[in-house]
């Protein structure tokens, strides 16, 4: 068992910044960063402090992926960019992963409701429905402009979620390394449910880091929260945030992946009081309003259990 952080703890921060991408400002990092602390003193009783955030060129830091991680996770990518990737298999394994992972079924089921139907409640059946889904969302993601004119999704492996996972064996020296960049892909492995319905959109991920001093890292993306295009628009509802209330609401959000981190608490599905319920789509506003630390105090479900998750390491 391992042991969980109380009082005061210091996370080393830094953004990794794609120049094609819209970014968050200085200003806007300095209200992200002040909501997470808000955020996590009232859901979770920590008081935390940050590092001066490092600001560093996305290219640099992929660059400290170690080349025999990155070789490994490749062949768990779904390459969905040449259109080479093999969607029955797809189906298969996805449904293998739910029923791996173990998560209810019914909560899941519950969740993914209003963006699809499951035919039968079963692990396999959840997951060849979401595995369609997920490539057909992720089409849309494709069809959005960088700030150069380009797709945003481009042959670079910024996008893809096994290359952060791969991120976590190099010398990377933070416990939050918040980036500007889009975290959409497909994977034949780790499925979830939420970021299907969000076309393999992840906002947030929280895996093994050799240099941190818990274990794990954080990494969060600051990209819905500034996407001003018509489709992100539609993932959040309909919802248009201000410069202040954009980085307001990231930094809430972010304290879900401290969460993760710190007391690897899993996700109390469906249960709109706490922070580690996972966000629908890219609702924040909705989310955050619905937030009660009050109602969701730390071992008040299985999942909000210090200790809840297992980690992949
Ligand atoms: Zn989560």
């Amino acid at each position: 068992m391992p042991t969980f952080p109380q009082g005061s703890i210091e996370l080393r921060v830094a953004y990794a910044v794609n120049p094609r991408l819209p970014r968050m400002t200085p200003a806007q990092l300095q209200i992200l960063l002040q909501a997470t602390r808000d955020t996590a003193r009232e859901h979770f009783g920590l008081e935390l402090r940050f590092s001066p955030t490092d600001e560093i060129p996305i290219e640099a830091l992929f660059q400290k992926i170690p080349r025999k991680n990155e070789r490994d996770v490749r062949k768990q990518i779904y390459d969905f960019k040449s259109g080479r990737g093999d969607p029955g298999r797809l189906a298969r394994d996805f449904g293998q992963g739910f029923r791996q992972m173990g998560e209810p079924l019914a909560g899941m089921i519950e969740y993914v409701k209003p963006h699809v139907e499951i035919k039968e409640a079963n692990y396999e059946a959840l997951g060849a429905a979401l595995a369609e889904l997920q490539l057909q969302r992720i089409e849309s993601w494709r069809t959005i402009r960088a700030l150069d004119g380009g797709p945003i999704i481009d042959d670079s492996p910024y996008n893809e979620y096994m290359m952060w996972l791969a991120l976590g064996y190099g010398e990377v020296p933070y416990e939050l390394v918040l980036t500007n960049q889009i975290l959409a892909s497909v994977e034949h492995v780790y499925p979830s449910v939420h970021s299907a319905i969000r076309g393999g959109y992840s906002n947030g991920i929280t895996t093994y880091s050799k240099s941190s001093r818990f274990g794990t890292f954080s990494i969060w993306s600051t990209f819905a929260f500034t996407a001003e295009d018509k489709w992100a628009r539609q993932m959040r509802g309909g919802e248009n945030y201000t410069f202040e209330e954009a980085a307001q609401l990231a930094g809430i959000g972010a304290t879900h992946e401290i969460g993760h981190q710190l007391f690897h608490f899993m996700h109390p599905y469906g249960n709109d009081a706490c922070v580690m319920n996972p966000v629908s789509l890219f609702a924040y506003r909705a989310w955050a309003e619905e937030l009660s630390a009050e109602d969701c105090p730390i071992g008040s479900n299985p999942e909000m259990k210090p200790g809840a998750g297992k980690f992949h390491y």
